[in-house]
Parts: structure tokens; sequence; C-alpha cells
């Protein structure tokens, strides 16, 4: 089976395209972290990817992380991972100098990330997961916290879980129960009692500890999301003579998945004795705000972990069309099954949708940075006109539930093309295609499914917008498509952008007076939106690969009528169908 072959091509020129299409590259601070330098840091990591990460993913799917009295074991091979990735740096790539990181952009890291979790997704998601809690505590987190935190978890010392869900508060936390209560001994850490359950590297033996984002009820909070507090509470907590001791937070039991099996999704118990130490993240009430940060973050995440798990699938079957011989070709019998049109077909809608999606991973990695620049640099910093960097922040939002779900939902379609394409090989076990499709399931499930992210985008990010930012976005895809000479794409592009600019106007308009407008046609408007944005990638893209751009216009794009066509049937054919009848 061959192993992770990081496309490292491929993504030094969706690099070089969301720098310039974001306004990145013309950063002129920007253009040194996008340099020559790149190159290595995008080299070493697509060599941890292939050498150490991807011979540890078969294993660690069949020997998943075991719940034991101690704690949970990680499957073999894993720790010594984590211990070498620590050493080479890995975890410090994108937090900022001051804290004790590189300092590189949310792009590059984006870049690191596809190919890490291209090779092992499972792996993948514990640093993930600091880098999320790094963003939420450099926001919030009060100066002695972040002093005492933040150098361990940006080295790697210290790993992180963020723990929001219950048994009864999967996606609406407004019925959260953990309680925090003040400690009696008044030294400004609260107690915690409850139960989380589904947290992801909520336990394991990479680290000695482990730095727990949780969502608590102080005493007479409000109910529902305004009275939710956010508290660090660490797995060990400093003893009297400075020791590290358990603190009153512990995993009693893992999950047994349907994919990431090596990733312990762990349910956890907090205060069995007299409470788990924790410490106050923000302002009291005040906790969901904050956790959007990690949120937000780790939504991207998603993106990215989606994309390196469809390049991967790409990879195997790919691999697997060349190498397996079956039926007669004009060539002669007893052919390659990639010269049969129909193994090509799925080939290229592989590659299309991976092209796609990567190029919208990049170009949202860079908006970022584009808007994390303007911050850190001050507003008077911005050149006068800049558009780019003004609308950077409403850009990134409105296109982070896209990258969520849209990719999330073209890694498992992708990855199902992969098993076809290996046909029965492709639905045994010891597949590494068939791990791969069960990796990829959880993508549209968790950190807010992709219901959510429809509703936030359609709902909060262009109706409440007034549609202000999407037509903006939709400006830059038309300006693109315009330069590209006469050609489908081009026509079916220009088309979608004025159907979107009217529809979004229309929606925004009928929303007013029909409750069940966006909750019925969200899904599709955010699948329309994700297929045109992709497109868009394709434009950028057409000098480099016109063969699949063409593809990509020829048999993605048209996808986009019929989400144009659901969405425009509004909420009718839901209105009479009551719950008891279905
Ligand atoms: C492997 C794994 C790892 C995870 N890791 C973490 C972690 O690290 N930390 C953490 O806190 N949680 C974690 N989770 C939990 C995850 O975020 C939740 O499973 C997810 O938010 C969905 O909640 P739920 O499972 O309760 O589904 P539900 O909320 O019960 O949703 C079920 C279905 O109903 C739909 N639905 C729900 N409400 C609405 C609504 N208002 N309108 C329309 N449709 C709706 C949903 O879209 C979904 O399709 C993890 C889960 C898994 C499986």
């Amino acid at each position: 089976m061959p192993t992770y072959d990081a496309p490292l091509k491929q993504i030094r020129l969706a690099l070089n395209h969301a720098a310039e299409a974001s306004g990145l590259a013309a950063i002129p601070s920007m253009q040194e972290s996008l340099g020559d330098v790149i190159d290595a840091v995008l080299e070493g990591a697509a060599r941890f990817a292939g050498e150490v990460l991807s011979p540890l993913n078969p294993i660690g799917d069949r020997t998943p992380a075991r719940c034991t009295p101690e704690g949970v074991t990680t499957s073999p091979g894993f720790a010594d991972a984590y211990a070498r990735f620590r050493a080479d740096g890995w975890t410090a790539l994108g937090a900022p100098a001051d804290d004790g990181g590189m300092g590189l952009s949310t792009l590059v890291g984006a870049a690191c990330g596809e190919m890490w979790a291209g090779a092992n997704l499972a792996f993948a998601m514990c640093p993930e997961v600091a880098v999320g809690a790094v963003e939420a505590l450099r926001h919030h987190a009060p100066a002695e916290l972040r002093d005492r935190y933040l150098p361990q978890l940006v080295s790697g010392e210290w790993t992180a879980s963020m723990a929001l869900t219950e048994p009864q508060a999967g996606s609406d936390l407004s019925t959260l129960r953990t309680r925090a209560e003040p400690d009696p001994a008044r030294d400004g850490s609260w107690r915690l009692f409850g139960r989380k359950i589904y947290i992801s590297w909520g336990d394991h033996d990479f680290t000695d500890n482990i730095v727990h984002l949780v969502l608590a009820r102080t005493p007479d909070a409000p109910e529902g999301l305004k009275g939710i507090s956010l508290f660090l509470v660490p797995k060990r907590v400093s003893g009297a003579n400075g020791a590290l001791v358990a603190n009153d937070i512990r995993a009693i039991s893992i999950e047994h998945k349907m994919g990431i099996r090596a990733s312990p999704t762990c349910a956890m118990v907090l205060g069995e004795r007299d409470g788990a130490r924790g410490w106050l993240v923000g302002g009291l009430n005040e906790g969901l705000a904050c956790m959007f940060t990690m949120m937000n973050t780790m939504r991207l995440g998603v993106g990215i972990h989606s994309l390196g798990v469809a390049e991967r699938a790409l990879q195997l079957a790919r691999a697997h069309a060349h190498d397996r011989h079956q039926g007669r070709t004009s060539a002669g019998p007893n052919r390659p099954i990639i010269e049969h049109a129909d193994v090509r077909r799925m080939l290229l809608q592989m590659k299309a949708l991976v092209g796609a999606a990567r190029g919208l991973v990049y170009l949202t990695a860079a908006t970022l940075d584009v808007e994390n620049f303007g911050a850190s640099s001050g507003a008077s910093s911005l050149a006068a006109g800049d558009a780019k960097r003004a609308s950077a922040s409403p850009r990134a939002s409105l296109l982070t539930p896209i990258v969520k779900a849209w990719v999330s939902e073209v890694a498992v379609e992708v990855a199902s093309l992969g098993v076809q394409i290996h046909g029965g090989t492709g639905y045994v076990d010891d597949a590494e295609i068939s791990q791969i499709y069960r990796d990829a399931r959880i993508g549209p499930i968790f950190e807010g499914t992709n219901y959510i992210q429809a509703q936030d985008l359609l709902g909060r990010k262009i109706i409440r917008d007034r549609c202000v930012t999407l037509n903006a976005l939709l400006d830059d895809v038309q300006r693109t498509a315009e330069r590209l000479p006469a050609c489908d794409l081009r026509t079916q592009m220009l088309a979608n952008c004025a159907n979107l600019r009217e529809v979004a106007t229309t929606l925004a308009r009928e929303a007013e007076s029909d409750p069940n407008l966006v909750g019925s046609v969200a899904h599709h408007f955010l699948q329309w939106l994700g297929v045109v944005i992709g497109g868009w990638q394709w434009c950028l893209y057409a000098d480099d690969d016109p063969q699949t751009a063409a593809f990509y216009a020829a048999h993605v794009l048209p996808r986009a009528r019929m989400h144009e066509a659901i969405v425009r049937s509004g909420s009718e054919a839901f209105a009479a169908v009551a719950p008891t009848s279905i």
C-alpha cells in the first residue's frame, strides 16, 4: 500500500493563488513569509506526513486507543510520533512569536495541516485542538492564565481539549448542566461538577497534562445560552509543593467509533470528589462568545482535515486504477481500469472537487491572515481604499461555514468515489480507502453539524448582513470569471453570480414573513454557494490545468442549477408535511 505522497506542487500553486485572491500577497511583510522559506517548511511537513504519520494510520484503525483505569492508552507508535512532532517544533508553527511560536501564517498552517490529516486524520486532530485553545486563551484569558498555560501549549508540552457536549446538550448548548461554583478557598478559582461526552483527545498518554476548556453554568446564571461561562480545567494542577497533582476530572470511557479510531473520544466526569479546579476564561456568562474563537478555528480545521482526507482518497484511487487490470478496452484485453471512461470520470470528479476544496480552504486561511494582519497592525496602517483588508473579517466569517460544511461533504463524496474505484477491495476492512471513507464521515457531524453551518451562513452571514458581504464576494468571483476567454466555465459562473444575488435578495425579503424559509433552504443554499466558489477556484487555476477546469464546468458546476431550483422552491414542500406523517 503506497504511503501518503504530499501533493507539494498543487499545494504551492493553491497557496500562491489564495495569497493573490485574498490580497495577502500585496501586504509587504507577508511577502517574506510566503517566499522560499515556506518551501522548506512544506517539505518538512510533507516528510513528517509520509514517513512518520502515514505508516501509523492503518495501525490506529486496527488498534484503537483504549481506556484503562490509569487513563487512556493511545494506539501503538502514536505517543512516539507525537514526541517527534513536538521535538521538530510543529506545535509552534502558527502561534505568535510573543507566545513562543514561529508566527507563520494561517495559510501555511493550513497547507501543513492538510498533509498531516491526509496521512493520519486521527493524529492530526490532537495538535489541532491545541491550536484552537491557544487562540481562545490569547483572546480571552487573563494575563496570569496566559502566562501559565500558553507556553506549554505552544511548545506541545501539554495538549488541549474542547469540552462542550453533554448527553442532553449537542447542537443545542442552552441545556448544558455542568456547574461551576466559586472555590470555598476564595482564591479566585472555581470547582466544577458534571459530565461531558464525545471529548476528542480528552485523555491520552502523549503528555503529562491536558488543558480542558469547559463550558459550564455558575450559580444564579441566566437560563439558556446567556448563562454559560468558559473555564480552563487542567488534568493536573499545581499541588502544595508546586508539583503537578491530579485534578478532579477524568475520562471514564471512550467511544468505539466508525472512524478516526485512534483519536480517543472520551466521556469525562468532573467533580467526583470535591470538584475539578478551574479558572474563568473571559467574562462571566460570556462563555459561548469566547468558545466561538476556538470553534471558528476548529471549523476551518474541519475543512483542512476534510481536504487532506479527500486528497488521500484521490491518491489511493489513482494508484489502484493504474494497478488493477480488468476488462477489455481499445488497447486490448485485461487492461488497467483507468482506461475505462467511467473510472476516468470518477477520478476526474475526485480531482476537480479536491482542487476546488483546496482553493476554498486556502483562500479562507489567507483571508484570515489578511484580517489578523489588519488587527495586529492597527487600523491606521490600513492603506486608504484597500477594500480587501477592510472586508477581510466579514469575508472570513462568511467563508468559514462554507469551508466547514461544503468541504466536509466533498470529502465524503470523494472518499465514496475512491471506494467505488477500488471495487470489492475497497469494501474490506484492510483497505486504507475503507478507513478513509469512515474517517471522512465525521466532518459533517462535529464542530456544529452541517445544518448548523448552513443556518449560520444564510441566516446570520447573509440575510442579517443584508447580502453586503455576499455581494462583495460575488463581485470578485465575477471579475475573475470575466477575465476568462469565452467558455462554458465563464458562462456558468457569470450566470450563477447573477442568480445568487437575485435569490439571496429575495430570500432576505421573504424570510421576514416566512419563519420556515431559512431552515427549509439553508442546506441547498450553502451547497450552491460552495459549488460556485469551487468554480471560482477553477477560474483561477484554468491556465494551470485547463482540462480539470473544463471538467468541473461540465460535471460539477451544473449541480448549481439543481441547488438553485430547490432554493427557489422555498418552504412550500415542507409547510404541509406534519412530522407524524413522514
Ligand atoms: C467523533 C466525535 C468527536 C467529537 N468531539 C467533540 C469534542 O472534542 N468536544 C465536544 O464538545 N464535542 C465533540 N463532539 C460532539 C459533536 O460536536 C456533536 O455530536 C455535534 O455537535 C452534534 O450534536 P449531537 O450529536 O447531539 O446531535 P444532535 O444535536 O442531536 O443533532 C442530530 C441531527 O439533528 C439536527 N438538528 C439538531 N438541532 C437542529 C435544529 N435546531 N434545526 C435543524 N436541525 C437540527 C442536526 O443537524 C443533526 O442532523 C464529537 C462528536 C463525535 C462523534
